[in-house]
């Protein structure tokens, strides 16, 4: 080789800030870089097969398919060599000098968060390799953890005259790519580590073994460590499942997820009709977080035959179900499918509804038969299970699988069902009743959820802004309708008895003063002008002395609220403002307006009102005006209060 086929070129710029963290910053859980490193030489081997059952002929077919790890403890070199597809110059520069898609955007936007600067500190305080390695996709860089030098040596198994290049690199700033010597493959890929002095652990023998069995045991393909086989698991998923313990499937599910928790349940099915195949379903037993950084980061690996297609397909299982993680394995799908035919490949879509009954029974057994699990699973995995509303032939089984807080349970943290709500509810109820709110003082505070307190009728707490899509999508579970408190008609309790007499209410008004009433209102009003609809007596209230009310009774105000903020609409609503004619408030002021309609108080009080019930339905606009307000209410009554105490 001469000088002149050398090529030296400079990594990117996220590569390089990915190779310090990877190097200085990380500690705990150093040996996932094995992991990595054989996991790729799996993928090569896997891409392999794939090819080669599609009929085309790779070179040296009659290599085996194989890793083979060594080492030569003189010259420190740790190496993992495969008889996979191998990767010709271009590849080499292209898939080891750069980072692979989002991953390392993620990683580089929570630089802050897993390496906070001054990553020099003592290395047992440093952050956990395995999170942030199996989390972020930076598979082969996380060699640099524990080696000063890497060479890749490779030849393709198709195609280019199958030359053989080596990649070299320190890890620093650059990388250099050249042909490879004599000691090059026959077909695949060489991954050589040249260990530092902090690593020596590597170089032995047991020590590989084991991190071989804790990460790597279920691999597809023969490990053999210095010449002899380490791995021996099967296809678990092909396995009978009588003859599965759990520590195998617990085993499976961390080499397959990273997670170091043991799954909360996992779900084997072996199906013949009407399209035969296998799957292993897990639940994990940590949540996700599918709405933010691990978007893309669901699917089932779909198998044919044992020879892996696809990592992460999501054709076969739904977006509402995707904290399943899993294997399902095909009998009759056709090897040389294409990932574009993949999507509209009938059979993918029966696996999937199978997937979606057998899941969704296994949740309701779950439901039934252990409780306390699946309240767990709710916790870790409702919020995005609860987007299966959107599934309309499964409505009415996702529905039964709903749960929620509510006015009915002793504190925040219990959780009910719609089955239990219809059970509690008095003869003819015929409505899911429910509030949003930010959590559950707010929802018992709320002035809309008085009236059904008094009659002892039970509301659903929604805590989360999805989940009066959630309500307004399904629409109805039973025959019973979903609605708001906010918009139940003055009549729609009117069939239920009170439960509690109401503490220190007035009595009700005389014929005269039921006017004198109505003049007020219309004080109140005037003092209010364009910021209110209309300003009118309640007949939802009991403790509050009044609430805002949608005119139309449309929209709720926390939905109204979504809206304004999805619009960028900083503008006040404009509400009707009910009143509590039978609140001491309202009798004091009835008074106070009788005898002196223009009396200063009374507009300090009306807009007081009305600034608590916009607050009570989250706006608050006009900070410093607020204050002024109650301050103003604030020393009037200070000084008549020194009046009364003779202070
Ligand atoms: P990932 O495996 O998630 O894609 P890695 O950093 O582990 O990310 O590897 C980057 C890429 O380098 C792989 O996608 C693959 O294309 C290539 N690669 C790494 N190791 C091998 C290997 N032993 N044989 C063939 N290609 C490899
Ligand atoms: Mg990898």
């Amino acid at each position: 080789m001469t000088r002149k086929d050398r090529q030296t070129r400079e990594f990117r710029a996220e590569v390089r800030k990915v190779l310090n963290i990877l190097t200085h910053s990380l500690y705990a859980n150093r040996e996932i870089f094995l992991r990595e490193l054989i996991s790729n030489a799996s993928d090569a081997l896997d891409k392999l097969r794939f090819r080669v059952s599609r009929g085309e002929k790779p070179l040296a077919p009659d290599m085996p398919l194989e890793i083979r790890i060594s080492i030569d403890k003189d010259k420190k070199l740790l190496t993992v060599a495969d008889t996979g597809i191998g990767m010709n110059a271009e590849e080499l520069g292209e898939n080891l000098g750069t980072i692979a898609k989002s991953g390392s955007e993620e990683f580089l936007a929570q630089l802050d968060n897993v390496a906070p600067a001054g990553g020099d500190g003592p290395e047992e305080n440093r952050p956990d390799a395995a999170n942030i390695v199996g989390r972020f996709g930076i598979g082969f860089y996380s060699a640099f953890m524990v080696a000063e030098k890497m060479e890749v040596i490779s030849r393709p198994a198709f195609g280019d005259g199958a030359v053989a290049h080596v990649w070299t690199s320190d890890g620093l700033g650059s990388y250099s790519i050249e042909p490879a010597g004599d000691d090059a493959p026959e077909r695949g890929t060489v991954v050589k580590a040249y260990l530092k002095d902090n690593s020596a652990e590597f170089l032995e023998k047991f020590r590989l073994e084991s991190v071989i069995r804790n990460h790597s045991a279920f691999m597809p393909f023969p490990i053999l460590l210095d010449g002899s086989r380490v791995n021996s698991e099967p296809a678990l998923w092909l396995e009978p499942k009588f003859s599965i313990k759990r520590e195998q499937y617990d085993a499976f599910y961390k080499t397959l997820t990273y997670d170091a928790k043991a799954p909360l349940d996992a779900l084997h099915l072996s199906v013949d009709a009407p399209v035969q195949f296998n799957a292993l379903l897990y639940l994990p037993d940590s949540s996700q977080d599918f709405f933010g950084m691990d978007r893309d980061f669901w699917g089932i690996d779909l198998y044919a035959r044992r020879v892996l297609i696809q990592r992460r397909n999501k054709d076969l299982i739904p977006e509402y179900l995707a904290f399943f993680k899993g294997v399902a394995d095909a009998e009759d799908l056709p090897l040389n499918i294409s990932r574009e035919t993949l999507q509209e490949n009938v059979l993918l879509r029966k696996i999937n509804q199978i997937i979606v009954k057998q899941a969704l029974s296994h949740l309701e057994k779950t439901a039934g038969g252990e409780p306390e699990k699946y309240l767990r699973f709710w916790r870790l995995h409702g919020k995005i299970f609860k987007l299966g509303y959107h599934d309309f032939p499964n409505r009415e089984r996702v529905s039964a699988l709903l749960r929620f807080n509510s006015s009915a349970l002793d504190d925040g943290e219990a959780l009910t069902g719609l089955e239990d709500y219809m059970a509690r509810a008095p003869e003819g109820q015929k409505t899911f009743w429910y509030v949003s709110a930010p959590n559950r003082e707010a929802a018992r505070l709320n002035p809309h959820t008085e009236r059904f307190r008094a009659k002892g009728i039970e509301v659903l707490y929604l805590y989360e802004p999805v989940d009066e899509f959630v309500m307004e999508g399904l629409g109805k579970y039973r025959e019973w309708e979903f609605k708001p408190v906010e918009n139940a008609p003055d009549d729609a309790l009117s069939a239920f008895e009170d439960k509690k007499a109401m503490q220190g209410k007035s009595a009700p008004l005389s014929e005269e003063e039921q006017k004198n009433f109505a003049a007020l209102l219309d004080r109140m009003k005037e003092i209010l002008g364009d910021k209110v609809k209309e300003v009118r007596v309640s007949q939802r209230l009991e403790d509050s002395p009044s609430v805002l009310v949608s005119p139309d009774g449309a929209m709720t105000a926390s939905m109204e609220k979504l809206l304004k903020v999805m619009h960028k609409d900083d503008s006040l609503p404009v509400k009707v403002l009910e009143v509590n004619q039978a609140h001491p408030l309202l009798r004091g002021m009835l008074r106070i307006f009788k005898a002196d309609a223009r009396d200063n108080m009374l507009t300090l009080m009306t807009q007081g009102l009305f600034d608590a019930s916009l607050l009570l339905d989250g706006f608050i606009k006009e900070p410093q005006v607020l204050a002024s307000r109650l301050n103003s209410l604030l020393a009037e009554t200070a000084s008549l209060y020194a009046e009364v105490r003779k202070a």
